[in-house]
C-alpha cells in the first residue's frame, strides 16, 4: 500500500481523479430502441461539458442490447404487432419470463458496474455520478417505462401504419411511470448493499425528443 502511494506521488500527472458513469446511448445512439434515436451519434452538449469540467467519462453497457437480442433488440421487436396472431396467446406468459430474464441480466451487469464504482472510490477518485435516461425502461432514474404496458402497446400496433411519431407520442402517454427502470434499479440496490452513496443525475429523452438541448447540473 506504502510503496502504491509512494508511486502515485513520485507519477503524478495530469489526471483529474473525477469520473463519471453515463448509460451507454449518451455516447453512442446506435443503441436505442428503433425511432427512439435523435441524434446521429451521442449528445455532444453533455459530453462537451464534462471535458470541460475535467470529468472523465466510463460508458456503461448497454443492458438491454446485452439482453434483448442485440443491438436491434430483436426479441422484443418480436412482440411488435402479435395481436390477432397464435403468438399473442403467449404473450403474457412470456412476458413474466421476459421480465424475470431481464432483471437477472441486469443485476449481473450492475454488480459489474458497481464493482467498478468500488474501485475506484478504493483508488482515492472521485465518482461524480452515474448518468440515466429518463423515460428508459432500463435506465430511467425517476421516470420510465412500464414494460408490461408497453408490451401491450407494441402487441397492438399496425406494422404497416407505424410511424415513429406515432410509437413514441403514444407509447410514452400510456406507459410512463414515475419509478426507476429496472437496470438502474438494480444498480440502486447493489450501491445500497455496498454502502456507497453516489449522486443519481438524468438525460431527458422527451426533452431530446423535442430537439432541446441536454442541459444536467453536475455541480
Ligand atoms: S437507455 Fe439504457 S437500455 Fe436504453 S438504449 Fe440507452 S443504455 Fe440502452
Amino acid at each position: 500500500m506504502a510503496k502504491i502511494h509512494l508511486l502515485q506521488e513520485k507519477l503524478k500527472d495530469e489526471r483529474g481523479r473525477k469520473v463519471i458513469f453515463l448509460s451507454h446511448c449518451l455516447l453512442n445512439e446506435n443503441t436505442r430502441y428503433l425511432g427512439g434515436a435523435f441524434r446521429k451519434a451521442g449528445i455532444d452538449e453533455l459530453i462537451d461539458e464534462l471535458q470541460k469540467q475535467g470529468i472523465g467519462i466510463v460508458q456503461m453497457k448497454c443492458p438491454e442490447q446485452k439482453t434483448w437480442g442485440g443491438v436491434l433488440k430483436r426479441e422484443m421487436l418480436m412482440g411488435y404487432g402479435i395481436s390477432g396472431t397464435p403468438m399473442n396467446a403467449f404473450r403474457k406468459p412470456y412476458m413474466l419470463f421476459f421480465l424475470w430474464k431481464s432483471r437477472r441480466s441486469f443485476r449481473k451487469i450492475a454488480k459489474d458496474v458497481v464493482a467498478e464504482i468500488k474501485d475506484y472510490i478504493d483508488s482515492g477518485f472521485d465518482v461524480v455520478g452515474i448518468v440515466g435516461i429518463k423515460g428508459s425502461p432500463s435506465c430511467g432514474v425517476s421516470a420510465a417505462l412500464d414494460l408490461k404496458k408497453s408490451a401491450e402497446f407494441a402487441a397492438y400496433l399496425e406494422i404497416e401504419k407505424l410511424n415513429k411519431e406515432y410509437f413514441n407520442q403514444y407509447c410514452y402517454k400510456k406507459c410512463l411511470v414515475n419509478k426507476s427502470g429496472i437496470f438502474f434499479d438494480e444498480l440502486k440496490q447493489e450501491l445500497y448493499a455496498h454502502h456507497i452513496k453516489v449522486n443519481f443525475f438524468e438525460h431527458d429523452l422527451l426533452t431530446e425528443l423535442q430537439g432541446k438541448i441536454s442541459n444536467i447540473n453536475f455541480k
